[in-house]
């Protein structure tokens, strides 16, 4: 069994501070696949001084120049494409297919920085407008300092590539936190660094849990930035530790997003949108579309789709071609569902598919496909997030109820809006508080646009120049005109 003992800090593996050990489980055989110490507060002092140290060379090279490490960086996740593919089904429980789009979203990550890094160059210095003559100022960006980057299970190499490669684009240097729970996807990145000869202390990583790492972290006086992304109630923490000290974050948090659909979409093709928004990575998506909202005139045609859908969908081993649906990645994310689900049973929710509809695998952390429809909008399983795949569905009577309720929620993470009418269905997007609302389509997350929410979804936005800025602090040069 692989024993994760050690942390990688400055270049080098060295052993952990910490006592405690946490085993790391294969959500499908539910065998312990590796064991992991979890870090102290020691180890965050250590690397965050490593880190410390490796600031003032790491800003001063060019932004070329840290391209070309981003450049190695989207290679080397290239050349281990199979290898990264079989070790997330294995520790996440995902099925191949997904697992390889989560790669090939963390690779076009780490190149579109690398472009907007060599960009960085070019902005430097640019003169800026204005009204007052005889006097010139100049814009430049540098870099925040040193980040902590704090990532969940659901999504560890995409996560992680969304962070790290616009922090080390921008100069800054970093502090990377896995989750505990899939701690082995990131650990490649640790290879990597010494692969393509990052300059030591430029990425540091810690394994550990919240308590023994994730609020150290986060408290940390040597910490510039933190970037968080995982639960409300954790970001809500790391946010009061930033503002002991005044630190920037940026928070990626939860989410309930509706998915809309009209009555001149044709129910088939939207049924598709609909299996895709929730059932993908077995629910476990900040960005699920977990509320559908469907206009009365083809609620009933959407339900019997969705219900073939569900009955076809192949549950089991997620290394295995074929499987459509995995298990939860945890026991622990297992029960919370569970929980859901025996509240929806108090509730009296009325159930279109559930277990009592399929047989679960022997052994893995499976929840049945779940649809519920008529759900109030009051039941706690229309309004918080399950991160599982539990589908709550209610017919709405127009377009304006269908806005309505889908804005009617604490968060704002993303959307769906299907229409046959393209010109509608964008004008309905516009009118939904989301970070990202899919027109006729879903999860389709590009590198170029921002990703990110409103309300209590989070703080700031990652991906596009905006997740670049995050790494950023302005600074203009003032002065007169020189002769
Ligand atoms: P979590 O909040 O439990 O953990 C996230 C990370 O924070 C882990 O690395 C954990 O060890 C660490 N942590 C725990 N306690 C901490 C503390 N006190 N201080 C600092 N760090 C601490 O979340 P999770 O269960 O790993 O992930 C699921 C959640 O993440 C869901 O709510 C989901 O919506 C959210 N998520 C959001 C996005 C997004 O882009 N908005 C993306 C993926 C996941």
């Amino acid at each position: 069994m692989q024993q994760l003992d050690h942390q990688f800090i400055d270049n080098r593996w060295v052993p952990s501070a910490g006592q405690r050990r946490l085993p790391v489980t294969n959500p499908y055989s539910e065998e312990v696949i590796a064991e992991v110490t979890v870090g102290d507060p020691a180890d965050v002092d250590s690397a965050v001084a490593a880190a410390r140290r490796a600031l003032p060379a790491w800003r001063a090279r060019s932004g070329a120049e840290r391209a070309a490490y981003l450049e190695g960086f989207a290679e080397a996740l290239t050349r281990r494409r199979d290898e990264l593919i079989r070790l997330s089904s294995t520790n996440n429980g995902k099925v191949l297919a997904e697992a390889g789009i989560d790669l090939d979203d963390a690779i076009a990550c780490y190149r579109y920085y690398a472009h907007q890094a060599r960009e960085l160059d070019h902005r430097q210095g640019r003169l800026v407008e204005l009204e007052m003559d005889g006097v010139e100022a100049r814009c430049y960006h540098d870099p925040v300092g040193v980040a902590g980057l704090i990532t969940p299970w659901n999504f560890p190499l995409v996560t992680s590539a969304w962070k790290l490669a616009p922090a080390l684009a921008a100069g800054c240097t970093v502090v990377l936190k896995p989750s505990e729970v899939t701690p082995l996807p990131e650990r490649t990145l640790a290879e990597i660094a010494i692969e393509v000869d990052l300059p030591a202390g430029v990425l540091n990583l810690l394994y550990g849990d919240g308590e023994g790492v994730g609020a150290p972290l986060a408290s940390h006086p040597g910490v510039d930035k933190v970037s968080f992304t995982g639960s409300n109630r954790v970001g809500e923490a790391v946010m009061r530790a930033a503002a002991e000290r005044t630190a920037d974050v940026s928070l990626e948090l939860g989410g309930k997003s509706p998915i809309l659909v009209m009555e001149d979409a044709d129910p088939e093709q939207a049924a598709d949108w609909v299996m895709a928004g929730i059932y993908s990575n077995a629910g476990q998506i900040c960005s699920a579309t977990s509320r559908l909202l469907v206009h009365d005139a083809i609620a009933e045609p959407l339900y019997a789709a969705l219900a073939e859908r569900i009955d076809d969908l192949t549950l089991g081993d997620p290394l295995a071609e074929g499987t459509d649906m995995g298990p939860l990645t945890s026991a622990r994310q297992r029960d919370v569902v569970r929980a859901y689900l025996a509240i929806a049973e108090r509730e009296g929710l009325s159930a279109v598919r559930d277990s009592r509809h399929r047989r679960l695998p022997d052994s893995g952390f499976f929840v049945a496909p779940t649809l519920y429809r008529d759900v109030p909008t009051q039941s706690r399983l229309w309004r918080e997030e399950i991160f599982g795949p539990v589908l709550c569905a209610r017919s709405v009577a127009s377009e304006e109820e269908a806005i309505r309720q889908a804005n009617d929620s604490d968060f704002g993470l993303a959307a769906t809006v299907v229409s046959g009418d393209a010109e509608r269905a964008r004008r309905i997007g516009r009118a939904l508080q989301a970070g990202s609302v899919w027109i006729n389509g879903e999860q389709l997350v590009l590198p170029e646009t921002g990703w990110g929410g409103f309300k209590r979804s989070g703080i700031g936005r990652e991906l596009g120049p905006w997740g670049l800025s995050a790494y950023l602090a302005v600074k203009h040069l003032v002065g007169p005109v020189p002769s």
